[in-house]
């Protein structure tokens, strides 16, 4: 097959998805896992017959390495293109905030809108019309024994200096929240590091185990496709947007002091947004 044949050579070139047999076994793999595990059938029903041309159902999740690998590679083709594009050094960044992850066995309560649109935000301050940003949401066991996964955004900014990228993210708590920024050198190896999203890579090097697995694969089969990919300044094609319009409110920290206080604890939401916190609790505040 000749697509099969172009694909698989463009391929060489990411370290994840090394070939057709490798996607394919990955997905019997991932399949066997989640027929295993207690999770509901109707949320990967389909994927058994995905192939490397079509899918086995419309829209396929993000849990189909089939979908992932027609996609990553004009992915890269293109991400490539839009930083080649920029003017001045590109560096990664890797954004990550403490309330965006959760234990083990809560992975289902993350969405990977809220630290999108939070990098978005903090990018929005910066005011600029040339930056532009294209990443991904990274799953991350803490490793060491610590039951943690952590939520971090990995992306390639172009499009301006490091002194003004280094004061944005100063201007944060640094408790609140944590960037790591480095200058890019390869850019074929940091495109490839930056858009895999097959596997979770814990700290301490260590393969997760099967439940971990299970639980990550059940969230991705949930989920819609490309949604854990960040984009900022830059459309569904990687095609650069010139002209922008920015809106960027800074949240102003609510008085909630007296009766507001009491106000507030009394109507809010009962739905707890982290319940594996134990002090959840509705009367625990007060
Ligand atoms: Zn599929």
């Amino acid at each position: 097959m000749t697509s099969r044949s172009i694909l698989n050579k463009q391929l060489t070139e990411s370290s994840e998805l090394r070939s057709f047999q490798h996607v394919e076994a990955m997905q019997k793999e991932m399949l066997q896992l989640l027929k295993q595990s207690q999770v509901d059938p109707i949320s990967y029903v389909g994927l058994e017959y995905c192939g490397p041309n079509h899918c086995g159902r419309v829209n396929c999740s993000e849990a189909c390495w089939f979908g992932t690998l027609r996609r990553r590679v004009p992915e890269v083709v293109a991400i490539r293109r839009l930083m080649e594009q920029q003017e001045g050094a590109l560096h990664k960044i890797a954004v990550w905030k403490p309330v965006w992850g959760c234990p083990f066995g809560w992975l289902h309560y993350i969405k990977p809108a809220i630290s999108r649109a939070e990098t978005t935000r903090i990018f929005n301050s910066m005011c600029s019309m040339s930056i532009v940003a294209a990443g991904m949401l990274k799953i991350i066991p803490a490793g060491w024994g610590d039951k943690r996964y952590f939520c971090e955004i990995h992306a390639i900014v172009g499009g301006e200096d490091r002194e003004r990228l280094e004061a944005t993210f100063s201007s944060f708590d640094p408790n609140d929240i944590t960037v790591g920024i480095s200058e890019i050198t390869d850019l074929d190896a940091a495109v490839d590091e930056v858009t895999s999203c097959i596997s979770m890579q814990p700290r301490d090097e260590q393969a997760p185990g099967q439940t971990e697995l299970t639980e990550f694969y059940a969230w991705l089969a949930n989920m819609k496709r490309g949604a854990r990919l960040f984009r900022y300044g830059c459309d569904e094609n990687f095609d650069l947007i010139t002209y922008r319009k920015i809106t960027w409110k800074p949240r102003p920290k609510k008085d909630r002091s007296g009766w507001r206080r009491r106000r507030y604890y009394k109507f809010r939401k009962r739905i707890p947004a982290r319940p594996w916190n134990a002090n959840h609790g509705y009367y625990d505040q007060e």
